[in-house]
């Protein structure tokens, strides 16, 4: 069996908390806002994200919103899912950009999300907004009344000291001296819907009955790693169990434990997404599996409660189909059918497992590589606009998990979104890359 490093530390997660209000989406918007959006007109990536990739002074991480949730008009309800929100996006985060807003000045409000940041320990960035003049900076004494330290005043819709304000974040993240520290095991993180199956899974794979920690839905407990060994290999499984759907704080609950899988996904080199049986390929389901693409993770599907369906031998094609239309970016996961509750197939889940590991890190000789990517041009020419057309010159392979690859062209604005895919499906069709993306990016070079 093959040796998998992974990398040791995970992208950190910068949560933003504040009542509401106070700016936090411009915020969020004014952060990640120079972003390309490089996933533009693929199939089935959810675009209402709270979530996005960022990074500062060459430090990247996962900036979270926790603004973007409707709570209705229900008072009750909005206090109740206000205070779950904030406690999972504390436990979650490395970092807290806490935001309270200059104009409105301090609120009680403000003062109860203070308490619990002091009582979590957490690093904290204490960020005034709608600080648009230098005058108002006066006013911000009664912020220190906080006791999180000095406030960094900004406006986040004039992009005023945006700057200042990362390097402080960037500056309580953990030191990078062993980011390439590689390891033996490969990290699976366990991911999907509260009462999908994940902690029957795990203890399936476990062997042992773990107690189950809370029935109290919003229990902010952090995933739990467990080491499990399998035909010489091993594994540290991430579960990001631990909630339940019971209450009328559902919704957020739902919501949130996105927030708990994709720190788990972040940790992870080979993310198993848990689907339901019975309830297949919800916007849920779809978030996190397009988190997991957008992430560059190994990714299997594994359809749960195998043991409800009713089936005939047509039963596992309809359902590969209709995931393979709702999760369209998602075609190179294989999926495994399983009852969690039985054990049925449970036991292929950890060598399928460590076959993609392999797939994920998969290095092509380069000149494979260009015969592949030669014999592709020829089969189907590069498309032309305006009397130009696409000269794919040769290709190289920069990375893996995910493999990356760099193709130089004669000019890359002549590439189109389908033949862009050709190229990947060219690449699959010939290496497999079965259970990971795949990064094609492409370099100008003058033919
Ligand atoms: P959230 O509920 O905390 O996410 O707050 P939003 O980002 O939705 O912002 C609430 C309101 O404050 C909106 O009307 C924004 O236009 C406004 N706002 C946000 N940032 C600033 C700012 O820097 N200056 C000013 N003057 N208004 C802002
Ligand atoms: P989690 O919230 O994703 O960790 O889900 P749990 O593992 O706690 O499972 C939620 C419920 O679904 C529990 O009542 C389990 O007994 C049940 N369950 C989990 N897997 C299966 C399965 O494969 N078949 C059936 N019938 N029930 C299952």
């Amino acid at each position: 069996m093959s040796r998998l490093g992974c990398t040791r530390l995970a992208k950190p997660i910068v949560a933003i908390v504040g009542r509401p209000n106070v700016g936090k989406s411009a915020l969020f918007n004014r952060i990640v806002g120079r972003r390309v959006a490089i996933v533009e007109g693929e199939p089935g990536v959810t675009r209402d994200r709270i979530y996005a990739d960022a990074s500062w002074t060459g430090r990247s991480f996962t900036l979270v919103d926790t603004g973007g949730l409707d709570y209705g008009k229900d008072a009750e309800r909005f206090v109740q899912m206000a205070r779950t929100q904030a406690a999972v996006a504390i436990a979650q985060a490395d970092v807290l950009l806490f935001v309270v807003d200059a104009r409105a000045g301090l609120m009680p409000a403000d003062a109860e999300v203070a308490e619990e940041l002091r009582r979590s320990r957490k690093p904290v960035v204490l960020v005034v907004n709608k600080v648009d003049h230098p005058t108002v900076e006066e006013s911000l004494g009664e912020f220190y009344g906080l006791g999180l330290g000095e406030p960094v005043a900004v406006s986040a819709e004039h992009g005023r000291a945006i700057g200042d304000m990362l390097d402080l974040v960037v500056s309580h993240f953990p030191q990078s001296a062993n980011e390439d520290e590689e390891s033996e095991e490969i990290r699976i993180a366990i991911v999907g819907r509260p009462n999908v199956g994940k902690s029957s899974l795990v203890n399936h794979l476990l062997g042992q009955e773990r107690s189950i920690v809370s029935d109290v839905p919003g229990t902010t407990r952090d995933a739990i790693d467990s080491d499990v060994e399998y035909d010489g290999q091993r594994f540290t499984l991430i579960d990001t169990a631990g909630i339940r759907r019971k209450s009328r704080i559902d919704e957020a609950v739902e919501h949130y434990s996105v927030l708990r899988a994709l720190r788990a996904v972040n940790r992870s080199d080979v993310c198993v997404l848990m689907l339901d049986g019975t309830e297949l390929a919800t916007d849920q389901d779809k978030r996190i599996g397009g988190y997991a693409h957008e992430a560059g993770k190994g990714i299997i599907l594994v359809v749960n409660k195998w043991d409800l369906v009713e089936k005939d031998e047509k039963t596992m094609n309809a359902f590969e189909e209709t995931i393979r239309r709702e999760m369209g970016f998602l075609q190179y996961a294989p999926i495994l059918f399983v009852s969690a509750k039985t054990g049925q197939r449970v036991n292929r889940l950890l060598e399928l497992a460590v076959f993609v590991a392999n797939q994920h890190a998969l290095r092509i000789p380069t000149g494979r590589l260009n015969e592949v990517i030669h014999d592709a041009v020829i089969r189907r020419p590069p498309p032309s606009d305006k009397g130009l057309r696409l000269k794919v010159l040769y290709g190289t392979q920069t990375g893996v998990k995910p493999p990356s690859f760099v193709l130089f062209v004669n000019d890359p604005k002549l590439m189109h979104y389908s033949y862009h895919r050709y190229l990947e499906n060219q690449l699959r069709e010939h290496f497999g890359f079965i259970g990971t993306p795949i990064v094609i990016r492409l370099r100008r070079r003058n033919a």
